[in-house]
């Protein structure tokens, strides 16, 4: 069983293919800058030289083409046939309230994610193509939409409404939804099987630090608070989004700055975050930055750890019993700092931290960083979303 995972974003196509048999990566790649007048795409098939070209890109269809022409190249590839690839999983960000699982696509399925386009004006539409084109590719594979918003749709009520006239939720939808789903998920998952526990039956904090970051209170496996809301840019500090902020701000930025409502929009969401704090939005800049004695780098990482905090401190107060809290992606997983500077002195939490554990890299995809003896763990796992939405693929089409 051959599964394509496709992550077609506003400018970019991510792409891995996995043989279900036994979950190995058959080729991996990326398409960049596409529409730009220097494209990039760098293919890597398993066990044969990485592939790399700079050219224009056009499209995303031009882009997909490239990929499908590459997988099944006599030397590069790793098909011999289109249809040898059983089912395509597509990352879909907005399934509204409509879709709480992966769902083989149709035309109505289409449809429904074109109407919640105006939800995530800059996922969805790039989404449709990647599963337009991906028809057109790979005429025989069913094709699958894994919703970045259905791991959330287990949220109470008290959890996903806002506290404005309820005509706004009844008639557009306005509430918080979640994203980074799939991974927060996956990462439960991992999580449960470590602690040797059912998931029905497992409680844990998950914390996706990335370019974006988002944390998730998860209670018997099913996610029942998350950070992010309407949007992905509420909740936590984030690489250039602000995350959390008085909407007041918007309010002052448009009335006596005489902002546009769009520039607003680029600020809070391109221009904020660690990027505005210090003119970086790498963590890793920032934390030599930092090193080096520059303020404003130490601020930025006091300020990010300290959010991160108080989200984990409300999630043991939603939760009740935690059994773990879980570090994952980019800074999650790599930046022993920031993760010394969110758990340092949580004792009265039952979170007994082990700074040298936390210092240690074996390299393993689950790594504990707790103490002897601490009755909440604390984990680091290593997300793979595209790894969740194959499996995924494969759990829907077998039905
Ligand atoms: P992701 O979105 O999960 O790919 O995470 C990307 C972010 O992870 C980058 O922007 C970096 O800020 C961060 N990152 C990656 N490697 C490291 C590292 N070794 N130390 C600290 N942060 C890292």
């Amino acid at each position: 069983m051959k599964i394509l995972v496709i992550n077609s974003g506003s400018s970019s196509i991510k792409y891995q293919c996995f043989d279900m048999t036994t979950q190995a990566v058959l080729a991996t790649g990326l398409v960049e800058r596409i529409g730009e007048p220097a494209g990039r795409l760098i293919h890597r098939p398993a066990g044969k030289p990485q592939v790399e070209r700079n050219n224009a890109i056009p499209t995303h269809r031009d882009g997909l083409a490239q990929v499908a022409a590459l997988l099944l190249d006599p030397v590069e590839g790793i098909i011999e046939s289109p249809n040898e690839i059983n089912a395509v999983g597509h990352r879909v960000v907005h399934g509204g309230e409509r879709f709480s699982a992966p769902t083989v696509i149709d035309d109505a399925v289409r449809e429904t994610i074109r109407d919640l386009a105006p939800l995530a004006p800059l996922h969805n539409p790039p989404n449709l193509v990647g599963i337009e084109v991906a028809g057109e590719l790979f005429p025989d594979a069913i094709q699958v939409a894994v919703f970045d918003t259905a791991f959330h749709q287990t949220m109470p009520p008290e959890a996903y409404r806002y506290a404005i006239p309820a005509a706004l939720y009844d008639e557009h939808k306005i509430r918080s939804y979640g994203f980074h789903g799939t991974s927060h998920q996956y990462v439960t998952e991992v999580a449960a099987r470590h602690l040797g526990k059912p998931l029905a039956d497992t409680n844990v904090i998950t914390v996706h630090l990335g370019n974006g970051c988002s944390i998730t209170a998860v209670r018997g496996g099913q996610s029942v608070d998350t950070s992010m809301g309407f949007s992905p840019l509420a909740g936590l500090i984030m690489g250039t989004r602000s995350g959390d902020i008085d909407p007041a701000v918007v309010f002052f930025l448009h009335d006596k700055l005489g902002m546009a409502v769009g520039e607003i929009d680029r600020l809070l969401n391109k221009q904020s975050g660690l990027l505005g704090l210090t003119g970086d939005n790498d963590l890793r800049d920032i934390q030599r930055r930092h090193e080096a004695g520059d303020e404003a780098a130490t601020l930025a990482l006091a300020m990010y750890a300290y959010r991160v905090r108080k989200y984990i401190g409300a999630y043991f107060a939603v939760l009740g019993r935690v059994d773990a809290v879980v570090f994952t992606a980019g800074v999650g997983q790599n930046s022993a700092l920031v993760r010394r500077l969110v758990c340092d002195g949580l004792d009265g939490l039952g979170i007994y931290f082990d700074a040298a554990r936390n210092e240690a890299r074996n390299g393993d995809d689950v790594r504990e960083i707790h103490a002897d003896g601490s009755p909440v763990r604390v984990l680091v796992i290593a997300t793979d979303e595209e790894l969740e939405i194959a499996r995924q693929t494969v759990s829907v089409i077998r039905g």
